[in-house]
């Protein structure tokens, strides 16, 4: 049996991972002097790195393991499901039991007449998926100029070609020629960096209508949908002001435009609900879905179909279109025990009535630091802001992220992973995080944002410079 265990030197593992490795989002040269951080094992909501260092994993790995580490049911699951059937495909009417059954359980848990699930490996190929079915859908409905998706900037949807385009990450956009033709992004909800002197309503109603306008410059007859995550993760945690959902909901219904919400942070409990479409009030035509369906156990993504959208598709002949892996029969089974743990433990009852507003609580008392302008969450997320200058929301004067990523070294040293966005330091903590655990989570961010503090201020670099506290 091959047992992948820590036999070398962590010199030895960075070495030869800068040697042969290629990181996502990592900047190579800087890694290879640094040396890449190794994680060897992992319990409950603790990391344990190669030189037996122990951290608090506030980030739940990416967004992803809602569960905790560690459940052997899930191992367990993937073992039997691999001695029975570990491979076959969906293509050409075949099926298997294991996709079966989580299309039927996913369908049950997902709202309204969101009944029909395309299985994909992951988020970004989920919405590649959503690209090519909303457009083919209007195709069917003989509405072919139906092609324009509109998204928003600062969105991050995947890292596919199709899903960076739908994403509005601009350092992603120039790498590779993006975004695709016919996507179009508007502006985010984000009142803190850009809500100015409006208030939080009447900026989340501003932002809404930019859907409006774009709509009415683009002509109804070639917009196909528009797609949005429920709360903003990777852009920031941006929690949008109360008054945005109900107004981009009107407007796709007005206009005749499909609602995807991009669900793959949001669904499986994060918010307290099955899916943040249903803790924000938003009636989507589309779901896409990842991460936590698994707890990041085993990949699997995919978009889950209103009965409409579906009908259509299925009368319209060959979808010409899907993966090798599309509902992997021990990934199916994995996210299958997932969902039943997630269930008969009271996950998003903890989330929704015990840890969510402890949480709330705690993290909004990280606002009594002078360099914190806001601390926000919603469920298992939160996003606080550094400033120089609360009452302003002033950005730093030194390039976006200096304070964030000095910030997020200091957290690894303390035994805490939480990540920045440029000058937000984000949280997304397994679900199960208990209140002594969101007290230690706290108290270690408390005194990781103070050490930064202090040395911000050594270095002369705690002053307000011209723009708003920024986050790109
Ligand atoms: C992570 C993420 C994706 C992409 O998922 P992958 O599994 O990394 O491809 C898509 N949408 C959102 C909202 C995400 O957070």
């Amino acid at each position: 049996m091959t047992v992948i265990a820590n036999h070398l030197p962590t010199e030895e593992l960075q070495r030869l991972d800068a040697a042969h490795h290629l990181h996502p989002f990592t900047a190579g040269a800087e890694l290879k002097a640094k040396g890449a951080r190794v994680i060897t094992r992992a319990e409950g909501v603790f990391l344990t790195d190669s030189d037996g260092n122990r951290m608090l994993d506030a980030m739940a790995g990416l967004w992803c393991v809602n569960i905790g580490y560690g459940r052997k049911e899930l191992a367990e699951a993937a073992y039997a499901q691999m001695l029975q059937l570990p491979y076959y495909n969906t293509f050409f009417q075949t099926t298997h039991v294991p996709a079966i059954a989580l299309a039927k359980r996913l369908a049950d848990l997902a709202p309204g007449d969101l009944n029909h699930v395309f299985f994909a490996g992951s988020g970004s190929e989920a919405n590649d998926t959503n690209i090519r079915l909303v457009r083919h859908y209007w195709a069917a409905m003989g509405k072919p100029g139906k092609r324009v998706i509109i998204s928003r900037k600062n969105a991050y949807h995947g890292s596919t070609m199709g899903g960076a385009s739908l994403g509005g990450m601009e350092p992603m956009h120039e790498q590779g020629g993006l975004p695709l033709p016919d996507i179009v992004h508007i502006g985010q909800p984000h009142w803190y960096v850009e809500g100015g002197d409006m208030s939080p309503e009447a900026f989340g109603l501003m932002r809404a209508r930019e859907l409006e306008e774009a709509i009415g410059r683009l002509g109804e007859d070639r917009v196909a949908a528009f797609i949005a995550e429920p709360i903003q993760g990777a852009g920031g945690v941006i929690i949008p002001p109360d008054s945005y959902w109900p107004e981009i909901q009107r407007i796709c219904d007005a206009h005749d435009i499909l609602l995807i919400a991009d669900e793959v942070i949001t669904g499986f409990g994060r918010t307290g609900a099955w899916f943040g479409s249903q803790a924000l009030g938003i009636r989507p035509d589309i779901m896409t879905i990842a991460k936590g369906v698994t707890s990041g156990y085993q990949p699997l993504g995919g978009s889950i179909v209103a009965d409409g959208v579906a009908e259509v598709v299925n009368e319209a002949g060959d979808f010409n279109h899907g993966y090798t892996y599309s509902g992997h029969p021990v990934a199916a089974a994995v996210a299958l025990e997932n969902l039943r743990i997630l269930e008969e433990e009271h996950v998003l009852a903890h989330v929704r009535d015990v840890a969510g507003p402890y949480l709330a609580e705690e993290w909004a008392g990280l606002a009594e630091h002078p360099m914190v302008g806001e601390a926000k969450s919603f469920g298992m997320l939160g996003g606080l802001q550094l400033t120089p200058d609360k009452r302003t929301r002033a950005a730093f004067d030194a390039p976006a992220g200096t304070v964030g990523l000095r910030c997020r070294e200091i957290c690894f040293r303390n035994g805490l992973v939480m990540r920045h966005v440029g000058d937000r330091m984000i949280i997304s903590p397994p679900l199960v995080i208990t209140a002594a655990e969101i007290d230690l989570l706290v108290e270690r961010a408390w005194a990781s944002i103070d050490e930064a503090c202090d040395q911000i201020k050594a270095d002369g670099l705690f002053a307000a410079g011209p723009g708003v506290s920024e986050n790109a």
